[in-house]
């Protein structure tokens, strides 16, 4: 059976630049780069030109990029320390629709004393920047809004909440999980002091991601031991990690505009097809506001879980809401925020695309689909 994955906003496949950057820091480049000989040296160096490379696509300094682990691990960073760069202002201000790693940061914030308000997004999942301002009080200290939503795709206005932050001396931090590869990044543009980023949503390796800190920005470590990082986040670099997560920012971003225009095409087929095919059939999120290879759908009176375990049965990888509430009963925070109630938000599945998804592949998964919301309905009429 030939498998189709529209799962890329969970994890994508390493790319092959990304992999031949990797394999010799896999096996005859094992020096740790903080040793003094030719071993370490070596690794030392595509550490660091890995560093020159991210810096130079979000148009950054190479001091600004800090390697961490992945996404969660630059979230919790942002959050937990940047909330405290700003003394004794113990409010912060983040949306209601973010990834889990920010959501739970905010949480742990709250037990310990922090004020944490979560602004609420209109029917698209847009965070109007007003709000932000409307918010924002003397004891203000961070904002945490994500540059592009993981589950229903809608692009936030960066730039105005930055210009906001930076009227009002807010530290503002974005999760660009989702958007590099996708949209241009710029720091200085965006006006952001912290951006969250991961290797495998970009075709880069799991496990390995970075958090750009503006220069000047007093943020304390929260991984304690040797001195990697300036000192701001211990433990042995991931050296084949961060090279292959260099090569394959660097890829992702100079064949962005035609992955984009790709993605889009295949993406709006896929959606025509929906909403001629299949009635009953809603688009969650924006029309316009939106990630290139992102559809989240919603099927009247339709189990997603069971429709996603047929899909998978006949090949197709999808999923409902976000991969991390995979297995949890628990219905997705986002389309809940967007203003579902739980039986919408229980019919909903997520579709995400890669530059390499076919227009074939996404028309013989949303033909798929249909049959089965078709025999579905059949099964299980809804009254
Ligand atoms: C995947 C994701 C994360 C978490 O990244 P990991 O590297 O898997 O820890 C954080 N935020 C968003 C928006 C994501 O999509």
């Amino acid at each position: 059976m030939k498998r189709i994955y529209l799962d890329h906003a969970a994890s994508s496949p390493l790319s092959k630049a990304a992999l031949e950057k990797m394999l010799p820091y896999l096996t005859e480049n094992y020096g740790n780069p903080s040793a003094i000989h030719a071993f370490g040296r070596e690794a030392r160096r595509g550490v660091e030109e890995a560093r020159g490379t991210i810096a130079d696509v979000i148009g950054a300094h190479p001091d600004e990029i800090y390697f961490t682990s992945g996404g969660s691990e630059s979230d919790s960073w942002a959050v937990m320390e940047g909330s405290r760069a700003k003394d004794r202002r113990m409010h912060v201000i983040t949306s209601a629709v973010e990834h889990k790693a920010v959501l739970n940061s905010c949480r742990a914030l709250e037990k310990q004393g922090f004020r944490v308000t979560y602004l609420a997004p209109d029917a698209d999942g847009v965070i109007p920047a007003n709000a932000v301002r409307d918010a924002i009080g003397e004891n203000t200290g961070l904002v945490s809004v994500m540059t592009a939503n993981n589950e229903i795709g809608t692009l936030q206005p960066i730039e105005e909440i930055g210009e906001i932050c930076a009227e009002r001396n807010v530290l503002f931090h974005t999760d660009a999980v989702q958007a590099l590869g996708a949209l241009p990044i710029r720091v200085e543009k965006m006006g952001v002091h912290l951006l969250s980023a991961s290797a495998h949503k970009f075709h880069g390796p799991k496990g390995v991601g970075f958090l750009y800190i503006r220069r000047g920005v007093k943020l304390q470590s929260r991984i304690f031991g040797g001195q990697q990082e300036h000192g701001r986040r211990a433990g042995t670099e991931n050296a084949a990690g961060i090279v292959g997560m260099a090569a394959a920012l660097r890829e992702a971003e100079d064949r962005r505009e035609q992955n984009c225009a790709h993605m889009r095409f295949v993406r709006d087929a896929m959606l025509c097809f929906v909403m001629r095919e299949i009635p009953g059939a809603h688009l969650n999120g924006s029309f316009t506001k939106r990630l290139p290879g992102n559809l989240n759908l919603r099927f009247d009176g339709i189990d997603a879980q069971a429709l996603i375990m047929r899909l998978d049965m006949a090949g197709i990888a999808a999923s409902a809401g976000s991969a991390c509430m995979a297995g949890a009963v628990e219905v997705s925070h986002v389309l809940r925020a967007v203003g579902l109630d739980g039986d919408a938000a229980a019919s909903s599945v997520r579709l995400t695309l890669s530059a390499d998804t076919t227009l074939e592949e996404g028309l013989e998964a949303v033909r798929v689909l249909k049959e089965n919301v078709f025999s579905m309905r059949l099964l299980c009429p809804s009254p």
